[in-house]
């Protein structure tokens, strides 16, 4: 179990997220093969890690994508949740943030994963406004110590990327702002394949016919996660209604497509 706030390389695979190939692609670049490959990023004069601001609507595999860029480029990270940096006490929430960023450096590469950052606002009415100014500069003074920063890179993620201070968003902080989407049929039928990837689901079950339905239009990485959770119960339930009517059960529970439309 992970601790919030707490440093380890998570157990998230590239193959357990459906879709999101061009996110995948800038990861790759800015940050995998970076980790990997630093004297290749050094010699081109790239001196400085790249922070991304992940933003969309809830559900779509922001902190997923996150963990596994994590566990591909075999770096720790650490999961933040904004408003829990918002302490009681003056100057805490500044050391707060100070320690995050220590922490990262002395299990570097690391990469800090900012959940919530829409909860880092002045937004939050007059009384917080002073403590989220103090929070946001000292980000900033984190974010722009270059040489201090070696090895620890930022992914921000929101669903409200109209209330974030900009000055968080200039290059060099959390400067590539990518969109997150709501998955198209495609992509739902590639998050349904990633999500079935440890199931036993039976080998006739067509995921693309699936995704396509106007059924499932509209639906987030989340829903589909439940909808095959719901599906895997369903499973088990038949076979414990054939136990319970004393009527032999010797198939290998597999999830087949009837399990989805109940
Ligand atoms: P929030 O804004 O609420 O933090 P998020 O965009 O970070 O949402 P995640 O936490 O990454 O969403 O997704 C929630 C769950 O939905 C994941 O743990 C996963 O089970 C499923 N999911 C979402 N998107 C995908 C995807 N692209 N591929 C596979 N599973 C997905």
């Amino acid at each position: 179990t992970r601790r919030e706030g707490f440093s380890s390389i998570p157990n998230i695979k590239w193959e357990d997220v459906g879709g999101l190939d061009s996110l995948r692609k800038e990861f790759n670049c800015y940050i995998i093969q970076r980790i990997k490959h630093p004297e290749d990023y050094e010699e081109l004069g790239m001196d400085k890690e790249v922070g991304f601001m992940l933003y969309g609507p809830p559900g779509c595999g922001k902190t997923l994508i996150a963990m596994a860029v994590a566990n591909e480029a075999g770096a720790n990270f650490i999961h933040i949740k904004g408003p829990e940096i918002l302490k009681k006490y003056v100057g805490e929430s500044e050391q707060e943030v100070r320690k995050i960023f220590s922490r990262a450096r002395t299990c570097s590469p690391c990469i800090i994963f900012f959940d919530e950052v829409d909860g880092l606002t002045s937004e939050r009415g007059r009384e917080g406004a002073g403590v989220v100014e103090r929070v946001v500069n000292q980000l900033l003074t984190e974010l722009d110590g270059a040489d201090q920063r070696h090895g620890v890179y930022v992914i921000g993620a929101t669903n409200r990327l109209d209330v974030i201070d900009h000055a968080l968003l200039r290059p060099g902080r959390f400067g590539r702002v990518v969109y997150v989407p709501l998955p198209s049929a495609d992509e739902r039928g590639l998050i349904l394949k990633a999500l079935a990837r440890k199931r036993p689901v039976s080998p006739d079950f067509d995921f693309n016919a699936f995704a396509s339905r106007e059924a499932c239009k509209n639906l987030t990485g989340a829903d589909l996660a439940a909808l095959v959770s719901e599906a895997a119960m369903t499973c088990k339930q038949e076979k414990e209604k054939h136990v319970d009517q004393g009527i032999s059960y010797d198939e290998p529970l597999v999830i087949k497509t009837s399990h989805f439309e109940k």
